[in-house]
């Protein structure tokens, strides 16, 4: 696979081999309907599932608010000071984001959404072939774009969340309770994991 942008430029929090799973199983659901992500930031894996929709001539829909999940605001771990906006002092990822599209020519294939999830959810009626979940990671964040988004999947279709650490010691849980309740919901079968990209198929 040959992105279309040095990936490594774009700041982001998603490992190589996760963004070349995404890319095969979007690739793979496009027949069956666009794909819709969920935490865009700057544009990492937007440029791995827009890669892959633009060479199938298919559509992605990345919903983000790029106000910064919990974890990128001030004081906190993952603060990047070159994206937050001090005239109104929130984060604001969308400036990068839209240079991350243009530079990696997505800008016909990436509709962008700035929007909370769950608002961007509200009117939604398009079947989808593909949703990745990688937005806020408070249990209520992620119930609401599993709630939002999951049943939006035709069959064959793929959810894939990522964060999921099965050892609470590694990581926070609410991606991993979300995927449990995918499986619980007697919807979806698990694929095989790659590295923390959870992945299930809607029957
Ligand atoms: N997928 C990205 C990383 C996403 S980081 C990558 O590959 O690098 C998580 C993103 O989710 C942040 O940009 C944050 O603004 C967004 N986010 C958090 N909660 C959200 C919500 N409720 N609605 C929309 N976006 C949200
Ligand atoms: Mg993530």
């Amino acid at each position: 696979m040959k992105l279309p942008i040095d990936i490594d430029l774009v700041k982001g929090f998603l490992d190589p081999v996760e963004g070349e799973a995404l890319h095969q199983y979007c690739v793979t659901t496009t027949r069956l309907g666009p794909c819709l992500e969920v935490g865009s930031y700057c544009g990492k894996s937007t440029v791995y599932l827009g890669d892959a929709c633009r060479s199938q001539g298919s559509t992605l829909f990345a919903v983000d608010h790029h106000r910064g999940s919990e974890e990128h605001q001030p004081g906190e771990a993952y603060h990047d000071t070159e994206l937050f906006d001090s005239q109104v002092e929130l984060m604001d990822s969308f400036r990068t984001f839209r240079k991350t599209m243009r530079v990696a020519d997505l800008e016909d294939t990436v509709v962008p959404i700035v929007s909370p999830s769950g608002v961007a959810a509200r009117h939604w009626a398009t079947p989808l072939g593909m949703v990745f979940i990688d937005g806020g990671h408070s249990l209520e964040a992620a119930m609401t774009d599993y709630r939002a988004w999951a049943m939006h999947i035709v069959p064959g279709g793929v959810l894939a969340i990522h964060d999921i650490f099965k050892d609470p010691a590694d990581g926070g849980q609410a991606p991993y309770t979300i995927f449990q309740l995918a499986l619980a919901s007697g919807l979806f079968c698990e694929l095989p994991m790659v590295k923390t990209l959870g992945l299930l198929r809607r029957f």
